[in-house]
C-alpha cells in the first residue's frame, strides 16, 4: 500500500464514531441508500443497519457491494425485520431516535448526539412504521416551514447527521481514535489490501501484522 493511501486510511479511521449509527427502515431507492451511506462516511459513521430487502431486483448486500462508492468504507448490517434492527442497537446501549413526523416529535437539535445514538430513517413513501415508532426511544423532526410536508429521506439523514457531527466535533470526539486497536488494525488491512481479504477469510486465517508504514510484515 502506498504511504499516501495509508495516511488517508488512518486519518479516516481516526475519525470513525463507533457509537453513532443509522437504521434504514425500508429505504428502497438505490440512489437514496447510496446518498445516506455517503453521508455516513463523511460524518464518520462506522456501521449502518438495514432490513433484509431487495433493491431494484438486487439483494441489498449485492447492491452495496457492486456500488463501489462509499459503501466500501461503511459496514452494512442486515436484519430480518425492523424490531430486530432496533433491539440489536438498543442492546448495545444506543438510544434510537426515529426521524418521524409525529405529534410527539421534538426538534432534532434538542437531542444529545454525543451519547451512543442511532438515527432511524423511514421509507420514502410510507415513512416510519407503527412498530418502529413504538420501539424507539424518541421521535425527532426537522422543522418544515414551506408548503411541502417532508424532505427527501437522504436529505433528512444528512441534516441530522451533520448536527450530530457538529456536536461531536465540539465535544472533541474526533480528536483521537475511538475504535479498539484490534478493530482499527482490521480495518486498515481490509481497506488497504482489499484484494487479499478473501484469501485470509476463506482460510480462516488472521490478517498479517502491518508495520508503522502499513506494509505487511512477512513471517
Ligand atoms: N409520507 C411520509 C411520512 O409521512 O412520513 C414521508 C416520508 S419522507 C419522504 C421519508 C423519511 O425521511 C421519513 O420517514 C423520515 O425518516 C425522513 N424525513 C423527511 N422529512 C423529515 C422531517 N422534516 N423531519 C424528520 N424526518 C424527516
Amino acid at each position: 500500500m502506498l504511504s499516501r493511501r495509508y495516511q488517508r486510511i488512518c486519518q479516516t479511521l481516526d475519525c470513525r464514531q463507533p457509537d453513532l449509527t443509522v437504521i434504514m427502515e425500508d429505504v428502497h431507492k438505490p440512489h437514496n441508500i447510496s446518498a445516506i451511506i455517503r453521508t455516513c462516511d463523511a460524518v464518520g459513521v462506522l456501521d449502518v443497519h438495514a432490513m433484509n430487502q431487495v433493491v431494484d431486483g438486487e439483494e441489498l448486500t449485492t447492491y452495496a457491494q457492486v456500488a463501489q462508492g462509499s459503501e466500501k468504507w461503511v459496514n452494512l448490517y442486515r436484519h430480518p425485520d425492523i424490531s430486530t434492527a432496533i433491539q440489536s442497537v438498543q442492546q448495545q446501549n444506543f438510544k434510537v431516535y426515529a426521524a418521524h413526523l409525529s405529534d410527539r416529535a421534538v426538534d432534532y437539535r434538542e437531542i444529545d448526539y454525543t451519547q451512543p445514538t442511532a438515527i432511524l430513517m423511514g421509507a420514502e413513501r410510507w415513512g416510519v412504521s407503527n412498530t418502529a415508532a413504538e420501539l424507539v426511544d424518541g421521535h425527532i423532526i426537522i422543522p418544515m416551514l414551506g408548503m411541502v410536508q417532508s424532505l427527501n429521506v437522504s436529505v433528512a439523514a444528512a441534516v441530522i447527521l451533520f448536527e450530530a457531527q457538529r456536536q461531536r466535533l465540539q465535544a472533541g470526539l474526533y480528536n483521537q481514535p475511538r475504535l479498539t486497536p484490534e478493530l482499527y488494525q482490521q480495518k486498515v488491512f481490509e481497506w488497504g489490501y482489499p484484494e487479499l481479504v478473501d484469501h485470509y477469510r476463506d482460510r480462516q486465517l488472521p490478517y498479517p501484522p502491518l508495520d508503522a508504514e502499513g506494509q505487511i510484515i512477512k513471517a
